[in-house]
């Protein structure tokens, strides 16, 4: 059967969780994965997959059908999306939200111009969860729609926790308030503030000699990360964050609720319970991989996103098999 030649340029959580994702699609083989380090330090799953330079992404194009970029959002994609999308059909998971319109048209442009298909932003927030708010939107005009996020592990959180003097480790934790998920299911409408809606929890290992009260009192005041939310704080061993908090668990749930009439309310819920935030992300990025390919066969060139990109699409099994056996 036709294979899709897949590439992974960045090899951080995502690339590496595209290897897991790869092996689980017989349609799709990976042929490279490109790094802007030295290839000998890279090392892939599976000692075969060649390992390049990623300057040498620049003479491969005859040999990947479709490259999926999983570089940081901040400071790599805004450089990576526009290259790669002049030379290859991309994929990748950009999840700055306030910048997505400006990045979809850097990449855009260079696309079309060179008749690539560049999906951007895909994954599961920006991603699925995306695709269920307009759907709660469409279907339900006269309703409202709540995203929360958790129970998950923060990066950006995490790292903000770690530069505070006087830590020496930390996680944090995002979790929605049960008291708000209730009353947003019940199809209430409720009006929550930040505060209400999530709660944060920090794990943290002191340096030695630190004072924990001055820790706990510098992170819940810390602006933007922490002020508006209601913080706890835990002080705990290096062994026992290297024990318990290592796994990059994530999630959350999209609902909207909305009314057909006066007397009946609709709620519509999706829910993600990840066991790893990046394999879990690097699923998604696969299968819109596979939509990409079939979308530039079809002639769709330029910039897309998830609400370009027909469900049927992401399945390996034909139009037909899919009536068969779906509908
Ligand atoms: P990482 O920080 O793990 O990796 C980002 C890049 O950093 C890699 O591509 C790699 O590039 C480089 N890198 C990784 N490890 C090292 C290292 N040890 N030393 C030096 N460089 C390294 O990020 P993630 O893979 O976790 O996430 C990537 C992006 O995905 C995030 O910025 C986030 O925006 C997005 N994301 C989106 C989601 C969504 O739902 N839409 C969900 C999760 C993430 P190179 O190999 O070239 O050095």
């Amino acid at each position: 059967a036709e294979q899709i030649r897949i590439a992974i340029a960045g090899h951080g959580n995502l690339g590496r969780g595209l290897e897991a994702a790869i092996a689980k699609n017989p349609d799709m083989s990976l042929v490279g994965i490109y790094s802007r380090r030295p290839p000998e330090q890279i090392k892939p799953q599976d000692a075969a997959t060649p390992v390049y330079e990623i300057a040498a992404l620049k003479d491969h194009t005859d040999a990947i059908d479709v490259l999926i970029l999983c570089g940081g959002s901040k400071e790599d994609l805004p450089q990576q999306g526009p290259e790669y999308a002049a030379l290859y059909n991309t994929v990748d998971s950009f999840d700055t939200h306030a910048r997505i319109p400006d990045y979809f048209a850097t990449v855009d442009e260079p696309a079309k111009a060179n008749n690539r298909t560049a999906l951007i932003s895909a994954g599961w927030d920006p991603g699925m969860f995306s695709i269920n708010r307009v759907i709660g939107e469409a279907l339900l005009p006269d309703g409202a729609t709540y995203t929360f996020w958790g129970d998950g592990l923060s990066q950006g959180h995490s790292d903000a926790v770690r530069r505070v003097p006087g830590v020496a480790g930390a996680v944090q934790y995002t979790r929605p308030v049960k008291e708000a998920v209730d009353q947003v299911r019940s199809g209430a409408r409720p009006t929550l503030t930040t505060r209400e809606k999530h709660k944060r929890e920090c794990f943290v290992v002191l340096e030695e000699g630190a004072d924990a009260n001055k820790v706990r009192e510098a992170i819940v005041t810390m602006p933007h990360y922490f002020d508006e939310y209601d913080t706890t704080v835990n002080f705990i061993t290096a062994e026992e964050l290297a024990r318990d908090h290592h796994a990059m668990v994530h999630g959350g749930f999209v609902i909207r609720s909305g009314n057909t009439s006066p007397a009946n309310t609709q709620v519509i819920e999706y829910a993600l319970r990840l066991g790893s935030n990046p394999e879990f992300t690097s699923s998604v990025l696969v299968a819109y991989a596979r939509a990409v390919y079939r979308l530039n066969k079809m002639g769709q060139y330029g910039a897309v996103t998830v609400f370009d990109v027909a469900p049927g699409l992401l399945s390996p099994k034909s139009a037909a098999e899919l009536r068969a056996e779906l509908l």
